[in-house]
């Protein structure tokens, strides 16, 4: 229980970059001199000089205080065949891949050790908050997943996907397993698509989304072949295209479905790094942010071959300046770095709850050092957290005010025991894959 934590107090920060533009400079809420009181899980006080007799003192001297970077679209199972399909489009790297899994059996706990890799690799990297589009094999594979999600201590979606004759299945799993976790929430998934199957699941998604408060979130236009399936008017006969509905990739958006979406006031995730390994192409991310669209990141599993966050926001501004041919489009460091952290939450609509170091909000935050060989030396930290950090510059994680990374290291984790677990599995697999 939280209530059984000691205070912490973290002192000497060189940077905060609050996200609260009440209790700093800019749109990142910069502020030096400025104390972090974390108590109960939450934070309690972010003021000059505070006093706290009997908190335990975090000494940031040099460094920088953020809060945790909000991953909203991953496939964390996917750690399972990270470098499958090397030289493969999305199409052939599904098909050969995660396809053929369909008729694997994977055990709970084989599913259990993929998510739990994963979640320590993004705890490692300064993920505080994660949004597993899992492929649901099984009934299995669903528990062992949200076992390893639950354990991971980390607030998190689970996106179950579903079909009309899943219905009853995913309403069970949110009963015993999602809802009871004021960490956790459900969204569903399905293929949006007008032939009559897809209709009839994505009518499915919308009535259980109704029932139980849980948003839809889907792959959308990915790669331009997806036109096909004519996704978007698909949501729109669904009545599914408003607010709540969160797009991963929309990559091959023209400008009137732009308009759409910027209309009804659907999120999209961009999810930068695993459209350049599939060659998807270059989302549209300059001309998304003009109109308002909310847009955050993903880590997208497989293809996305990192939980690195860093070089994420780094392949966010890359590709913009690539394809324009020019250094001062958007994003800026400053609005991808915001993108990455407030506009997760916003995204997920817990802004309330995470994302900025405002009093009141869960304390998941993170400690830089920037004194590294690929960091330093100080000169404009916001850009240098962008195109120079790297996970290994994450020294501390706290999630609900819990240390997870202290000096550099996981806290209570055994990691030559997490990877000897998922090797074993990881072998099987590629095994039925290459045979
Ligand atoms: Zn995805």
């Amino acid at each position: 229980l939280n209530t059984s934590l000691p205070d912490t107090l973290i002192r000497n920060a060189r940077l905060i970059l609050t996200m609260d533009p009440a209790l700093g400079a800019g749109s990142l809420g910069a502020a030096e001199n400025l104390d972090i009181l974390i108590r109960d899980g939450k934070i309690d006080a972010v003021a000059p000089r505070i006093e706290a007799a009997h908190a335990r003192v975090v000494d940031a001297s040099g460094c920088i205080v953020m809060p945790g970077f909000v991953d909203t679209h991953n496939h964390l199972w996917q750690c399972l065949i990270r470098g499958w399909g090397a030289a493969c489009g999305l199409m052939e790297w599904l098909e050969t891949g995660v396809g053929r899994l369909q008729h694997f059996r994977f055990s709970e706990s084989d599913a259990f050790h993929a998510a739990r890799l994963a979640t320590l690799d993004l705890i490692n990297s300064g993920i505080t908050t994660t949004v597993d589009w899992s492929h649901a094999f099984s009934p299995e594979f669903v528990h062992g997943n949200l076992r390893a999600l639950a354990a991971s201590g980390m607030c998190y979606a689970f996106v179950h996907r579903g079909s009309a004759a899943a219905m009853a299945e995913i309403r069970s799993v949110h009963q015993a397993l999602i809802a009871p976790d004021p960490r956790a929430e459900l969204q569903l998934a399905c293929r949006p698509g007008m032939a009559p199957e897809l209709m009839a699941d994505l009518e499915a998604m919308r009535t259980l989304g109704d029932e139980l408060n849980a948003r839809l979130h889907v792959h959308l236009l990915e790669i331009e072949e997806q036109r096909a399936d004519r996704p978007l008017q698909a949501l729109q006969a669904a009545g599914l295209l408003g607010p709540g509905l969160i797009c991963a990739h929309a990559v091959h958006l023209d400008d009137a479905e732009l308009e759409l979406l910027a209309e009804c006031g659907a999120g999209l995730v961009h999810n930068p790094l695993s459209n350049m390994r599939t060659g998807a192409g270059v989302m549209r991310l300059g001309d998304a942010m003009q109109r308002a669209i909310p847009v955050a990141l993903g880590l997208d599993g497989g293809t996305n071959d990192s939980s690195d966050m860093f070089a994420n926001m780094r392949a966010a501004v890359g590709l913009q300046r690539a394809s324009r041919r020019r250094a001062d489009v958007s994003p800026t460091p400053a609005e991808v770095l915001r993108m990455a952290t407030a506009g997760g939450a916003e995204l997920l609509g817990r802004f309330h709850e995470f994302g900025s170091i405002s009093r009141g909000k869960r304390a998941d935050l993170i400690i830089l050092r920037p004194e590294t060989l690929n960091f330093a030396p100080w000169g404009d930290p916001v850009a240098q957290i962008v195109f120079n950090a790297r996970p290994g510059n994450v020294e501390w994680v706290f999630i609900d005010g819990r240390v997870r990374k202290e000096r550099g290291r996981l806290a209570d984790t055994d990691m030559q025991q997490a990877i000897a677990e998922v090797q074993e599995v990881a072998d099987r697999v590629r095994q039925f894959l290459c045979g």
